[in-house]
């Protein structure tokens, strides 16, 4: 399975700047090689702006489990609950759920979990690297308290050595947000966190300082095999590709045989402002919420919409966001949200992401990590660098291979 870098391959354009592409980007410059990063938009346009920031590689869980099958046919009935089908989602996407159904087996999802234990093994030492490198952006250690309406509730969150018990009064003092209805905590431990937008915005600023380009407001309409892009506005060259277009990968990676689609589950986030700081991230497994402390508030993130493709955001979904938040938390100002914010998270029907070499020799694949690309957005680049560079599958990229 090992595919032969391009002999001598000197320079790679990376097409995206999301936190795959650019993590890919500056681990592509760790091993000598010069980058082109082409974005059709900004740099973090994509779901790489708005998500929860979480890093916890021991929680990063494939999706397709079973229970995701009974949540996914309540999504198709009840419009407000944390999984949404919309009717209209159209026919590729009813085509990518029912290849999604039938991964959501005990056998499959087991099958998932152990392909992703050597991307997730790899996450943290990653972002040491990318720090060790010079990475201009906070990566904070804080262990996030999860909260649930009753004690019975604890046992619904996957099990893993990163849990540890916590009493309710010590987690009130840690997290003073927690509100009355909060009946039990955990902590999950070994987890850090970033602020999106920073880290993209730094990632950027690493690549074009130590010599990189990065082309923005250029769409990519075709990968030319060992010779690069065409855009929108000219052709950019290249000895190798990364195709790294989060949710829309699929559009350039068909033509060289990565038949795995990667569909979009749109997520949704706000910030409200708190009468407290809070200390470290907060999880509502039961709302399927994610909050991140925000310079004077916290981020609230969650739900996995499946709409019509290109379709805009449902505003409905911010209101159901603060209520189900409040339900749970208190001494924030709901009235007030900023940020709104929806993006695309790139999934795959397997629940394992692309990564490697496509059937074209020369093009690569980064992308559908789904729920936890900024997780694993930086192994990804580790490691895809580091085969490119030397033509070796790393193991840890075995089960990942974009040409299953
Ligand atoms: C609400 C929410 C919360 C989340 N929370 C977390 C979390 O806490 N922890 C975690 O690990 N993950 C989280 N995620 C998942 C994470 O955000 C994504 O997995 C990750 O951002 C995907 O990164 P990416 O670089 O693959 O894609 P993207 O960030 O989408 O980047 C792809 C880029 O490619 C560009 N592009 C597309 N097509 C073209 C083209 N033809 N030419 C040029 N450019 C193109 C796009 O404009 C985009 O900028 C969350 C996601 C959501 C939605």
């Amino acid at each position: 399975m090992n595919a032969k870098a391009p002999k001598g391959t000197r320079h790679v354009v990376v097409i995206g700047a999301g936190v795959v592409g650019l993590s890919t980007a500056w681990f592509l410059q760790e091993r000598g090689i010069g980058v082109t990063v082409v974005e059709r938009d900004h740099v973090g346009a994509g779901a790489s702006h708005g998500n929860a920031g979480w890093i916890v590689p021991g929680r990063a869980e494939p999706l397709n489990e079973p229970s995701a099958l009974t949540e996914g046919l309540k999504g198709l009935v009840a419009p407000h609950g944390p999984l949404r089908v919309s009717p209209r989602c159209g026919p590729a996407t009813l085509l990518f759920l029912a290849r999604f159904a039938r991964h959501c087996t005990p056998g499959r999802r087991d099958r998932a979990r152990r392909g992703l234990l050597g991307l997730n093994a790899a996450s943290t030492a990653a972002y040491d690297r990318l720090i060790a490198g010079g990475l201009d952006v906070p990566v904070i250690d804080a262990p996030i308290v999860a909260a649930f309406s009753s004690p019975g509730r604890i046992g619904h969150l996957p099990p893993g050595d990163d849990l540890a018990a916590l009493p309710l009064g010590e987690a009130r003092s840690l997290a003073p947000q927690l509100g009355p209805r909060v009946r039990a905590a955990v902590h999950i431990r070994d987890a850090r966190y970033v602020e999106p937008a920073l880290l993209v915005r730094g990632l950027a600023k690493a690549v074009v300082d130590r010599g990189g380009t990065i082309h923005t407001g250029r769409t990519v309409t075709r990968v030319r095999p060992g010779a690069g892009v065409d855009t929108d506005d000219g052709t950019i060259d290249g000895d190798a590709v990364v195709i790294a277009t989060g949710a829309a990968l699929s559009t350039l990676a068909k033509e060289h045989g990565v038949r795995v689609p990667v569909a979009a589950g749109r997520g949704y986030s706000f910030t409200v402002r708190l009468s407290r700081p809070a200390p470290g991230p907060l999880y509502l497994p039961e709302q399927r919420l994610a909050c991140t402390p925000v310079p004077g508030g916290l981020r609230i993130a969650g739900v996995m919409e499946f709409a019509r493709p290109g379709a805009r955001a449902d505003r409905h979904r911010f209101d159901r966001i603060g209520r189900n938040a409040a339900s749970m938390l208190s001494g924030a100002d709901w009235s007030d949200r900023t940020d709104e914010w929806a993006g695309d998270r790139p999934l795959t029907p397997d629940g394992l992401p692309l990564v490697g070499p496509t059937r074209t020799p020369g093009v690569w694949v980064a992308g559908g990590h789904g729920m936890w690309g900024v997780t694993q957005g930086a192994a990804t680049g580790a490691l895809l660098a580091d085969h490119l560079a030397t033509g070796v599958a790393p193991d840890a990229l075995r089960p990942l291979d974009p040409r299953r």
